[in-house]
């Protein structure tokens, strides 16, 4: 059916200035022949009227804890609105489209609120509306469970919702625009001279997106690759060609590095084993965290001593964990999971050393340091990410 999902994020649909250039995208596709399916996110970003930060303020903290129903059926309504804001624009321009929630363009999720899983996509009433010509303007970050509930994926959703529309109607490409111009060695919000990547893989983008590089959420990296379904993040305000994600695994890229990414708001754990924590009993603490939704990780084992990371949002029910076994523990709060990602460094030498020169010139503490074949981490104190990643990115010639 030559379907191209086009994903809209929240900048891209924030003013009328923009959504006049959103409009533009989809006649271009249409033009060149293809169906569109066109997917948006909430309008704006945090402290804008309809973002989904704003319409969470709507709610009391304890409230929504305890009414996961009614918070994501709130959260729900920040794409809706943008969907027929969207569809003005559209119509504007002589595109007959109709406006769809998740729910009504088939996406059926189980009933894990605000991060519900996929069950499946009825996709019958999308390929009516395509197959007459019209454009389905459809609400991210949703769904519907089979009982009728509306349910939200998490997040960044929008781009799984993108992601699995473009696998159930089997899609030549899933477009993703956004307010930069595709994957950049870093954040550009970071590194000014940050540098547009043109090609990468579906496992090397993961590793950006599962390290914090906002610009596309994990998820929707996994079903893209797994539905073999080209990805290509482009820029909503611009002509340039952005970053095509594919299966290719060698692109003529000389550089070891790709480039750097972060997680913010990391707290690292350290437990002394002695009568506080016996060797033994410290497998079975990994086990009670795991119990209690704590996931943790750098995680070091030394004979007198063991460290890992946890989120900062967890160090509250981390610390009731510890207390009911009277178990201590010290925490250095407020640090920063930098990842310097590349497939190429494979097999080289001397990579950590050189990231570890350039942090110590630098006068950069290096509080933990693991790697992989294709990504090298260190924690650093948080007031240093910036100074990090521009050291490392300069240190690597990635500009
Ligand atoms: P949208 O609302 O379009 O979904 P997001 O805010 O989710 O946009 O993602 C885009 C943002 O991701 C950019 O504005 C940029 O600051 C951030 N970002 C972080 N790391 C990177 C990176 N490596 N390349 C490009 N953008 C990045
Ligand atoms: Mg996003």
């Amino acid at each position: 059916m030559n379907i191209l999902i086009q994903k809209f994020g929240g900048t891209s649909v924030s003013s009328f200035e923009r959504r006049k250039l959103v409009a533009k995208k989809v006649l271009l596709a249409k033009d060149k022949g293809y169906n569109p399916v066109v997917v948006v996110s909430a309008m704006g970003r945090k402290g804008e009227p309809y973002s989904t930060d704003t319409l969470l303020s709507l709610l009391e903290e304890k409230f929504k804890e305890n009414n996961p129903l009614c918070t994501d059926l709130l959260l729900s309504c920040g794409e809706v609105l943008s969907t027929v804001v969207m569809c003005n624009e559209l119509t504007k321009h002589g595109i007959d489209c109709v406006p769809l929630t998740g729910g009504q363009a088939g996406i059926i999720t189980d009933n894990k609120f605000s991060s519900a899983n996929l069950i499946r996509v009825d996709t019958e009433r999308l390929k009516t509306i395509i197959s007459q010509g019209k454009v389905p303007v459809i609400a991210g970050f949703q769904g519907i469970t089979e009982d009728g509930y509306i349910t939200t994926l998490g997040r960044g959703g929008s781009d799984v919702s993108a992601a699995i529309l473009g696998a159930a109607l089997n899609a030549l490409e899933i477009l993703i625009y956004t307010d930069v111009d595709g994957i950049m060695t870093a954040d550009p919000r970071i590194v000014l001279e940050a540098s547009l990547i043109k090609e990468m893989s579906y496992s090397e983008v993961f590793q950006f997106a599962d390290q914090g590089a906002k610009v596309i959420h994990p998820r929707a990296v996994e079903i893209a690759m797994k539905a073999n379904i080209p990805l290509v993040i482009k820029n909503t305000m611009n002509n340039s060609l952005g970053t095509l994600i594919n299966n290719e695994e060698e692109y003529n890229n000389s550089n070891i590095i790709t480039g750097i990414t972060h997680l913010p708001n990391r707290v690292q754990i350290t437990v002394a084993v002695n009568d506080n924590l016996q060797n033994s009993n410290y497998y079975s603490l990994l086990n009670i965290l795991a119990n209690n939704t704590i996931s943790i990780d750098l995680i070091n084992v030394f004979p007198s001593q063991k460290i890992f990371t946890i989120d900062n949002k967890d160090l509250e029910s981390f610390g009731s964990v510890m207390n009911s076994f009277g178990i201590k523990y010290s925490c250095i709060e407020d640090c920063s999971k930098i990842a310097i990602i590349g497939s190429r460094m494979r097999g080289i030498p001397g990579v950590m050393a050189k990231i570890l020169n350039c942090l110590s010139k630098e006068s950069i503490e290096i509080l933990q340091t693991a790697d992989s074949h294709t990504t090298i981490w260190c924690l650093l104190r948080s007031e240093n990410t910036e100074k990090a990643i521009n050291a490392l990115h300069k240190e690597f010639n990635l500009g």
